[in-house]
């Protein structure tokens, strides 16, 4: 099966062809798609500058009539329709079952696992407690736990995010910016929340190396996050030269096709512990 999903339009009924009627269709086999397991926990390696495996992040996929359908076709849908809470959730406990089984592979216990949360998720006042539920149930180790959020939850009600992210940071969990340089942007808020990396949006990874403009960028987000005492992630690095202008600016580790593909669960578990 193919990682890429195609259009979502292929598994609506074209009898259906009022938008309301799409939507409920497409939210119901969503759901069912969540009571059957469609959805599946894919994992990307991430090294550090020396090439040592330091960890991976989760990205989801739905797994529906044989082809695999890419988080970029169903998320926005997911959070329009609510059902990012469940799904969220899901993610959340799949990913702390995985954290602790691999507590027991010499290999994989040294890994940080990344989970994308939604700011839908963020939102939920219940949120703090379904994590706290989830890291006891699974007895997971929750400082391997990192969950990585847009530049959206600048746009949000500061107080009431910052006030959740302390009460997960509490927990133990960390926290990172994604797909920095892309949204919203407001350095001035950057210090306000805790967060311990930030990772450079592959955009700006791609063009080093081809638009003259963009290396100046990572070096300064990488000079930035040095100030701030934070991690610097990237992602998409594709070729050597951008790795090597990525460990030559200081990046703490990074991620892309060049180093690893995301893998189904299972298989990242054969490839990357110390007995596969
Ligand atoms: P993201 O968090 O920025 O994730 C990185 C995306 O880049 C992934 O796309 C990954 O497969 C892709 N990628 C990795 N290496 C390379 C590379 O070298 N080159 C290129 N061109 N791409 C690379 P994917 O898996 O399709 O996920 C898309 C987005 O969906 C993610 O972007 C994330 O925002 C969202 N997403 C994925 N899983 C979840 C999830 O469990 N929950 C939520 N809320 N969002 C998720
Ligand atoms: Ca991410
Ligand atoms: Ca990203
Ligand atoms: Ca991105």
């Amino acid at each position: 099966a193919k990682a890429d999903g195609r259009n979502l339009a292929r598994f609506f009924d074209p009898s259906m062809q009022d938008a309301a009627s799409r939507r409920a269709s497409l939210e119901a086999a969503m759901r069912e798609g969540l009571a059957l397991g469609q959805f599946q926990l894919f994992c990307q390696p991430q090294f550090d500058c020396r090439g040592r495996l330091v960890g991976a992040e989760v990205l989801l996929r739905w797994q529906r009539d044989g082809e695999l359908v890419s988080p970029a076709h169903f998320i926005a849908f997911a959070e329009e329709s609510g059902l990012i809470l469940p799904l969220g959730e899901h993610v959340l406990k799949e990913s702390c079952r995985a954290l602790a089984r691999w507590h027991r592979d010499p290999t994989l216990a040294r890994l940080k696992l990344a989970v994308n949360v939604s700011i839908h998720q963020m939102r939920d006042p219940d949120f703090s407690g379904m994590v706290a539920g989830i890291l006891d149930d699974t007895a997971a180790p929750a400082e391997r736990l990192c969950l990585e959020l847009t530049e959206s939850v600048f746009a949000e009600n500061m107080e009431e995010i910052t006030q959740r992210m302390h009460e997960i940071r509490a927990q133990g969990i960390y926290f990172s910016l994604d797909d920095f340089g892309t949204g919203y942007s407001s350095l001035a808020y950057l210090n306000r929340f805790p967060l311990a990396a930030l990772k450079i949006d592959r955009s700006f990874v791609r063009e080093v190396g081809t638009q003259p403009g963009s290396a100046p960028i990572v070096e300064a987000i990488i000079a930035l996050g040095r100030k701030l005492k934070l991690e610097i992630v990237a992602e998409g690095v594709e070729n050597e030269d951008q790795r090597n202008f990525l460990v030559r600016g200081g990046c703490s580790s990074m991620q892309g096709f060049l180093l690893g593909a995301p893998l189904p669960m299972a298989e990242f578990e054969h490839v990357y512990s110390a007995a596969g």
